[in-house]
């Protein structure tokens, strides 16, 4: 993948700096960082329970880095104030950075809330399992639908022991608060070892019919999506987060990269934020940088075909991705697409950004 030629200074970066108001230590090896979203920028701060935000964090090396962190806040309650949980990875650079030096009054730049690890309704039956930090998008996912829904709520929550489990008060708050709704059934590992297909396959019998969401160590979701296979639960109604470091920068907003050999000109129409928009095509560059070197606000974060913020779905006419990590065959066969990797086949194409 080489770089190429720079967008006009009008490209759209999307990214804004939001102070810092809270640190709150959660567990010995985690922190939960608060942010406010001031007025003028509230509008593109909006977010869906389970979408992550992308944030630059300082590095004396490489002047910054970019990781993702999933809300753990949620829109239906915590109105004007993003909340992260970051758990400190052994070895790893940024999570150790925001645990030993963010504070209260920082100022720190990120990207808008992005991602599709998001219930369609939140009137649904959702069964949920977490393990580890993963349950950061997971409690969004609970509180928005206890508050916001109308359906009920399992939880499966596996940690090494009681005190590392992050928002465990939370979490058995709101038990306490929704008994009818909200069940939540705690592992771990220290007295169970690691959690087994027959605990499981227990949880997804006695909650058949419900949406499931999982997020934690690729293993716990491997099992988890296995025994929900095994159980006739739909590819649809599985749906998962991968916790993993990006190794670009989707702060450079303002390269259109070339993807493919220059071999002309495509046409695409791109339906976004309920705009219907024309533009010329290069069919060696990416539909997203396309957008952003033209100024319009398409959502992205990774820009290397890991994390679906940037994912459109196809309606005319045929693109190649050029990388795809996250979209499995069922999301392509329905038309999903990553713009970040899209590049024309056709000459023409018709894509929407707002009917996924
Ligand atoms: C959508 C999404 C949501 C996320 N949400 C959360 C969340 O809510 N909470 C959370 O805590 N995390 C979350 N993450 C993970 C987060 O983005 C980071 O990946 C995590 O914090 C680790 O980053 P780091 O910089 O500390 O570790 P890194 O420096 O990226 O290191 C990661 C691992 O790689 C090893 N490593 C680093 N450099 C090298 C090297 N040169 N050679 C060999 N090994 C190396 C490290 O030892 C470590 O084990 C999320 C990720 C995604 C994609």
């Amino acid at each position: 993948m080489s770089v190429g030629e720079e967008a006009p200074p009008s490209a759209a970066v999307r990214a804004r700096p939001l102070v810092v108001s809270a640190v709150r230590q959660e567990t010995v090896d985690a922190v939960t960082v608060t942010f406010e979203v001031p007025d003028d920028i509230a509008n593109d701060f909006k977010y869906f329970p389970g979408q992550f935000v992308t944030v630059k964090v300082p590095s004396d090396q490489t002047g910054h880095v970019s990781r993702c962190y999933s809300l753990c806040s949620s829109p239906h309650i915590d109105d004007y104030s993003l909340e992260i949980g970051v758990k400190r990875t052994d070895g790893g650079y940024a999570s150790n950075w925001i645990c030993d030096n963010i504070e209260p009054g920082m100022e720190v730049m990120m990207l808008p809330p992005s991602g599709n690890f998001t219930p369609k309704s939140l009137d649904a039956d959702l069964l949920l399992f977490a393990g580890g930090s993963g349950i950061t998008p997971i409690l969004s996912i609970i509180k928005s639908a206890l508050i916001a829904g109308g359906g009920e709520v399992a939880l499966f929550y596996a940690n090494r022991d009681k005190v590392s489990a992050m928002y465990r008060d939370q979490l058995c708050l709101i038990a306490d608060g929704f008994p009818e709704r909200f069940a939540l059934v705690e592992w771990f590992e220290n007295d169970c070892g690691l959690p087994n297909s027959e605990v499981l396959d227990d949880m997804i019998s006695r909650h058949a019919g419900s949406e499931i969401f999982t997020c934690g160590p690729a293993p716990f979701m491997d099992l988890v999506e296995t025994c929900a296979s095994n159980s006739d639960v739909s590819r649809q109604a599985i749906h998962r987060e991968v916790f993993q470091s990006l190794a670009g920068d989707p702060f450079d907003g303002a390269t259109v990269r070339r993807l493919a050999a220059d071999e002309g000109t495509a046409m695409a129409t791109v339906y976004l934020d309920g705009e219907c928009i024309k533009v010329s095509w290069p069919r060696s560059a990416p539909l997203l940088d396309v957008l952003l070197s033209k100024g319009y606000n398409a959502p992205y974060s990774c820009r290397e075909g890991a994390c679906s913020a940037c994912v459109c779905k196809l309606i005319e006419g045929d693109v190649d991705m050029v990388e795809n990590h996250v979209l499995i065959e069922d999301d392509v066969t329905d038309g999903e697409r990553l713009a970040c990797q899209a590049i024309p086949l056709t000459d023409s194409v018709i894509v929407s950004f707002d009917d996924l």
